[in-house]
């Protein structure tokens, strides 16, 4: 058996062994009825190894995952322009606080909390007449040309109890930082969260990540300085105010979502995505950070 397959079910069959710790978001009604059990792991090398254990293909709620692309996007069609909307600070709150927005003058602190999503969405919906399928065409073209849909349950579940977001929106609409309609750029940003993904999808699309923004087509997404600030961006933000504790730990960049799903990557190597329900206080999988956490090590010791 290939050796970095011996890893994954090494990481695997550990953690199953350990309880099962924390809690399945259910702010997002749709999110709860997801079973805490569910577990996958993937690991996609640049040199086209492909690792995988238990669900890791079985589509999840990417949800935050989206932020990391829709990022990318905007990148594409901004460049650096689009760090007048948002900024690149760890921002030490909730992911989806309001309270610095008070404070800096409506300027989101990173594109990875939910205000700074909504700026980069709102970025997007300025540039396509149809942003949600802009995203999601991006998305699947990164996976391999997959054909990707929209999860409707997640989405009207999050719509119905989007008022938060929607709050978060005004806010930047009042500060002059929102050029669209709320309704349009939340409905995008939901429906954005709301694509069903598995771990092996999103390690395959986050690939580019590893090579300097290159798919291993050929293709290049963003440019090799582009690629290495997102990086940096998902290593100091990427988990929200868990990021600091995450980092150390693994030292990888990682992305998060409440969905359960984080997605890693190891860079000129490959990448990792886990996914496992249930989350800490602070919104990232408890299962998840400690598959990465492993895996890290196993690279570190020379077995990956
Ligand atoms: N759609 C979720 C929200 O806006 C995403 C949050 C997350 O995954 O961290 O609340």
């Amino acid at each position: 058996m290939d050796e970095l397959q011996v890893v994954v079910d090494r990481v695997y069959n550990r953690i199953m062994a350990e309880p099962l710790e924390g809690k399945v978001a259910d702010y997002i009604p749709a999110l709860a009825c997801v079973a805490p059990d569910r577990f996958g792991i993937a690991l996609q090398m640049l040199d086209g190894r492909l690792a995988t254990a238990g669900d890791a293909f079985s589509p999840f709620s990417i949800q935050s995952i989206s932020k990391l692309f829709s990022l990318v996007l905007a990148l594409q069609t901004w460049g650096d322009e689009l760090w007048e909307r948002v900024g690149r600070e760890p921002s030490g709150t909730a992911f989806n606080s309001l309270v610095l927005l008070e404070q800096e003058n409506g300027l989101p602190r990173n594109p990875f909390i939910n205000a700074g999503a909504l700026a980069v969405t709102n970025a997007i919906v300025s540039r396509f007449a149809l942003p949600d399928r802009a995203i999601i065409d991006f998305l699947g073209h990164l996976a391999g040309d997959i054909k990707l849909v929209f999860d409707d349950t997640v989405f009207r579940s999050e719509y119905v109890h989007g008022d938060r977001n929607r709050a978060i929106a005004y806010f930047l609409k009042a500060h002059g930082r929102m050029e669209n309609p709320v309704e349009a750029v939340t409905t995008a940003y939901f429906k954005q969260c709301s694509i069903p993904m598995s771990c092996v999808d999103l390690a395959r699309a986050g690939l580019f990540l590893a090579t300097g923004g290159k798919t291993l087509k050929g293709n290049q997404i963003i440019g090799p300085v582009e690629a290495r600030q997102v990086c940096s961006l998902m290593l100091t933000c990427g988990l929200y105010d868990g990021t600091g504790d995450f980092s150390f730990r693994v030292g990888w960049p990682g992305k998060s979502g409440v969905g359960g799903g984080i997605l890693a990557v190891i860079p000129g190597r490959g990448t990792a995505c886990v996914w496992s329900p249930p989350l800490t206080e602070k919104g990232n999988s408890v299962r998840g950070m400690r598959a990465l956490e492993l895996l890290a090590r196993a690279l570190e010791n020379g077995e990956l």
